[in-house]
Formats: C-alpha cells, sequence, structure tokens
C-alpha cells in the first residue's frame, strides 16, 4: 500500500477480468462510485495481487488464463476472509454451487445489470467481515481502527476516544469474535496492578457503545451475559 493510498478511506476492490474492455468498464463505474479499483488480468496476477493488497473486495472472473477462478478463489481464501464475488458468463448452477464451496460469497452470472452487481457489492461490504489486519490496521465491519495514528472510525466517519478507551476497543477488535472476560480486559487494559473501581470495565464498555455504536443501526460491542464482551457484528 503506497503512503498515498494512507489517508483515503474508499473501500478497495481488485477486478479480476481477462477481458479488456470489460474490466475497463467495470473499473470505471466502481471508480465512479467512489471505490479504488485495481485489475488484474489473469489468474496468476490475480492471485499475487490479491494477497499483497488490503483489499476489502474481489470482483472475480471465473473463466481467466492461467489459473482458473474457482483456483484463485481457493487460493485466495487459503490466507484471506476477504469477500469474493464471481461473475461468470456460465448458466450453469453447478458453477455457482463450485464457487461457493472455493469459498466465494456471492456469484453474479453475466451479462449482468451494472446496478445489479453495484448492489450485491455494496450488500457484501456491509456485511460482517472477519477479522481483517494487515498488522497496523483492524476492521471489524465498517468499523476501522488504525493502531499507530490510534484513529478509528465507523462507516468513514472519525471518531474521538480517550486514550484507555481505544485500548480497550482495539483489544477487543483485535480478538474480534471471540469473548473476552472482564478480568482478561481489566488484566490487558489496565494492568494487572490495577486496584480502582471493579466495575471500570462495565463502565468503559458504555463509554464505547456511546461512541461507537449508539449512532449506529448495527451494534458490535456485544454483552455475552456472566462471561464478558466481543466485538462482531450482532
Ligand atoms: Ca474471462
Amino acid at each position: 500500500m503506497s503512503m498515498d493510498d494512507k489517508g483515503s478511506k474508499a473501500p478497495r476492490i481488485l477486478v479480476v477480468e481477462d477481458e479488456a474492455s470489460l474490466a475497463r468498464a467495470l473499473q470505471l463505474e466502481l471508480e465512479h462510485e467512489g471505490y479504488r479499483v485495481e485489475v488484474a488480468g489473469n489468474g496468476y496476477e490475480a492471485v499475487a495481487r490479491a494477497s499483497e493488497g488490503d483489499w476489502n473486495l474481489i470482483l472475480l472472473d471465473l473463466m481467466l488464463p492461467g489459473l482458473d477462478g474457482f483456483t484463485v478463489c481457493r487460493q485466495v481464501r487459503q490466507r484471506s476472509a476477504v469477500p469474493i464475488i464471481m461473475l461468470t458468463a456460465r448458466e450453469a448452477t453447478g458453477d455457482k454451487v463450485t464457487g461457493l464451496d472455493a469459498g466465494a460469497d456471492d456469484y453474479v452470472a453475466k451479462p449482468f445489470a451494472i446496478e445489479e452487481l453495484l448492489a450485491r457489492i455494496r450488500a457484501r461490504l456491509r456485511r460482517s467481515t472477519p477479522l481483517h489486519q494487515d498488522g497496523n490496521r483492524l476492521a471489524v465491519g465498517d468499523l476501522v481502527i488504525s493502531r499507530d495514528t490510534r484513529q478509528v472510525e465507523r462507516a468513514g466517519r472519525p471518531i474521538a476516544l480517550t486514550r484507555r478507551e481505544f485500548d480497550l476497543l482495539a483489544y477487543l477488535a483485535e480478538n474480534a469474535g471471540l469473548v473476552m472476560t472482564r478480568e482478561a480486559i481489566l488484566n490487558h487494559v489496565w494492568g494487572f496492578d490495577y486496584y480502582g473501581e471493579t466495575n471500570v470495565v462495565e463502565v468503559y464498555i458504555r463509554y464505547l457503545r456511546a461512541k461507537i455504536d449508539e449512532p449506529y443501526p448495527t451494534k458490535l460491542v456485544q454483552t455475552v451475559r456472566g462471561v464478558g464482551y466481543t466485538l462482531r457484528e450482532a
């Protein structure tokens, strides 16, 4: 990822399509929607690019020179949970099953209306993505945390957190999907030598919810009764 990209928060989409005119048309449409788009023209390039980038979604053509779309999908899936939408001219339902078995999240048959494809992309980007990390950046759903700059944003809007709130959120995000006990949170975020109020975790969870969840329809901070807390979409 180049330095130029650091400031830009638009979702990044990798378009894997060997038909140059279609790839170009898709790129223009997607860029018009505000996405950052790059194109890979064959299966080998797709696998290489998929592993080097911090992608939010991959549009993957099925019929490709080199590796076909199924193979690309399986190889990408071994290393990444990035959403994958398959594109294909084939009508056979067997391909859909094979595509989903290979780890694709969705499937759009060519020829498609661009509006339908855009709707599927939006839906997929909204949906819960499992913990996605590039070492510095943590993302859960539309919540993005940058550890080096200690910045947090949700749905593209910056959220100001105190230092402790940030540490709590980052700890939950690092363990997204796992239930963290109050004790684990207390020890990690406040330290083993903390002797303050025993309900400090509950209090800070409340602060955090007010900032990152209350303004949004989808809640990310989940209470697991009698156990602790987890960060995930529903
Ligand atoms: Ca093709």
